[in-house]
């Protein structure tokens, strides 16, 4: 297979072709064009089109959101995909590059439990509960704690060390299985980083977490979306959904434009929420990079992906609170490979009350784990099936623990696996928190080799997770930004 069909799956790879033209009207020419709208891509339309520029925002699914998804099923079901719990600091992103309103309706889980072999409790998920956890709980010394997390506060992002996750946890607490399965399972569900990713991606996003908790979108993503759309409507941004992007056409080091759906459309700049390999090697074609930039692009080691299990209560049914994040376990102890495991132990149980979807009376759960392309790409259509029964089983029986009797209450089974995040999103291999660390330099760096070429998908864990995809989306805008000023200047 050529890296460009590799890296780009058209549409006669099973979605049925649209017969209308969602292309039709779109301008010859715009100042920027946005592929995919992930929280990174609409965000970067957003900041664009608030500095006046012409922004025409593209995406492929019928679907605005990217991962940021939902999806109904008959019934009256409506299932968030990756609306599991994000750091406040989400909150003052989107008043800044959104609106109060979307901000307004951020707001945090009433409840975050653990449950696995080696410990048990329910917490805040606060740097506050955590040192009081570890220090009641894990009966460890108050300075050591204390020690764990002021050199989290001191984190920099200019002096990585190069130590892993692994060694910076063994430094504070040698020989702690217990300890470390407390800070890293968690940040596995939330950005599929392990042990041996560089501590300072760790710190960052943990650190995150700790400033006051676990926030979530009351309205559930279907209402986020919707009011993020209104909002780019608001900017001036045109908005296609439909739009399979094919090529990012590159002349003499330069963007030009991009071809979808058999047309041209002229443009300054380009931004690629697409995935990083699939922007640079298929969208746009190693050829047009230096050796040494392409070639480290194609070494770039991508993050595991997911599997889900969508349940969902039959109308009029309902469950008692229990809480609405649960990190369950039944694995004696941890190891971040585990987490992956086919035939997994572990899985993060996020449940939605009526409270997520007011007026909406109804009960969802999905459960999350994180998984290997490897393993279930090479099933059979056979094979594929039973297994998704075996994973929609195994989780009903492991949900039983925790709400007795709520087999019988739940309408709708559904599982998605690392095929369906790949088929849906056409990120490789299905990954669901885009490269591992070393992407970041290519994707931060991409301009330098192409002009008027941006990404900003997610990247190297920290530029990950809705936070980090949000935020990449408006570093990356002011830069793309910045390349249209200064464009202005020199035809002045
Ligand atoms: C199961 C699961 C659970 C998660 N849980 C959490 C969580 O609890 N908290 C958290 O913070 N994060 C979570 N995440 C991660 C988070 O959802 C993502 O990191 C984030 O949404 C990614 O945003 P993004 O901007 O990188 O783009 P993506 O969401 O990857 O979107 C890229 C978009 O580009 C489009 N596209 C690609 N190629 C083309 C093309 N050629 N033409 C047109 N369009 C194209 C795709 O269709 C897609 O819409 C989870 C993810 C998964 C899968």
């Amino acid at each position: 297979m050529s890296e460009q069909r590799k890296y780009y799956k058209g549409s006669s790879d099973g979605k049925a072709p649209s017969s209308a033209d969602p292309l039709e009207g779109v301008a010859e020419r715009y100042d920027a064009i946005v592929i995919g709208s992930g929280l990174g891509g609409m965000t970067a339309a957003n900041v664009l089109g608030k500095a006046g520029r012409r922004v025409l925002l593209v995406e492929q699914h019928y679907n605005f959101g990217g991962l940021a998804t939902w999806f109904k099923r008959r019934g009256g079901h409506v299932f968030d995909i990756s609306l599991h719990g994000f750091p406040i600091g989400m909150k003052k992103t989107c008043r800044k590059y959104w609106n109060s309103a979307i901000a307004d309706s951020i707001v945090q889980l009433d409840g975050v439990r653990f449950d696995n072999p080696q410990f048990c409790f329910d917490t805040t998920f606060t740097a506050q509960d955590f040192a009081h956890k570890l220090e009641t709980v894990f009966g460890l010394e108050r300075a050591r704690i204390d020690a764990f997390f002021a050199e989290l506060r001191a984190t920099d992002f200019y002096g990585d060390s190069g130590e892993t996750t692994a060694a910076f946890f063994e430094r504070h607490f040698p020989g702690r299985n217990d300890v470390h399965r407390l800070l890293m399972e968690p940040i596995s569900y939330a950005n599929g980083s392990t042990l041996d990713d560089p501590a300072l991606s760790y710190r960052i996003v943990f650190g995150n977490f700790m400033s006051q908790g676990v926030y979530t979108f009351a309205g559930g993503t279907d209402q986020l979306v919707k009011a993020m759309k209104a909002e780019l409507e608001r900017q001036g941004v045109e908005l296609r959904n439909k739009v399979q992007v094919e090529k990012i056409r590159v002349e003499g080091g330069r963007v030009t434009g991009i071809e979808a759906h058999g047309r041209f459309i002229a443009c300054d700049a380009v931004v690629s929420n697409a995935s990083l390999k699939g922007t640079v090697l298929g969208l746009v074609g190693a050829e047009h990079f230096t050796p040494e930039f392409a070639a480290g692009v194609q070494s770039v080691r991508l993050n595991t992906s997911s599997c889900q299990v969508y349940l969902g209560l039959a109308k009029g049914e309902s469950i008692p609170f229990v809480t609405d994040l649960l990190f369950t376990s039944t694995r004696p102890t941890f190891t971040s490979e585990a987490l992956c495991d086919f035939d997994g132990e572990s899985r993060t149980f996020s449940f939605y009350y009526p409270k997520t979807r007011a007026g909406l009376d109804r009960y969802t759960i999905v459960s999350s784990t994180n998984a290997r392309w490897e393993d279930w790409s090479k099933l059979s259509d056979a094979q594929y099936d039973a297994a998704k029964r075996r994973l929609i089983e195994t989780t009903l029986l492991e949900l039983e623990r925790y709400v007795p009797g709520v087999t019988h209450k739940i309408e709708h089974t559904e599982a998605a696996t690392p095929r369906t995040f790949q088929f849906y999103t056409q990120a490789p291999e299905g990954t669901s928190f885009g490269t591992k660390f070393e992407g970041l330099k290519y994707s931060m760096n991409i301009h330098d080799e192409i002009r008027g070429l941006f990404h900003a998908g997610s990247v190297g864990i920290i530029m990950s997770g809705w936070l980090g995809a949000a935020n990449y989306g408006v570093i990356v805008a002011n830069k793309c930004d910045a390349w249209l000023h200064a464009l202005l200047e020199v035809h002045a």
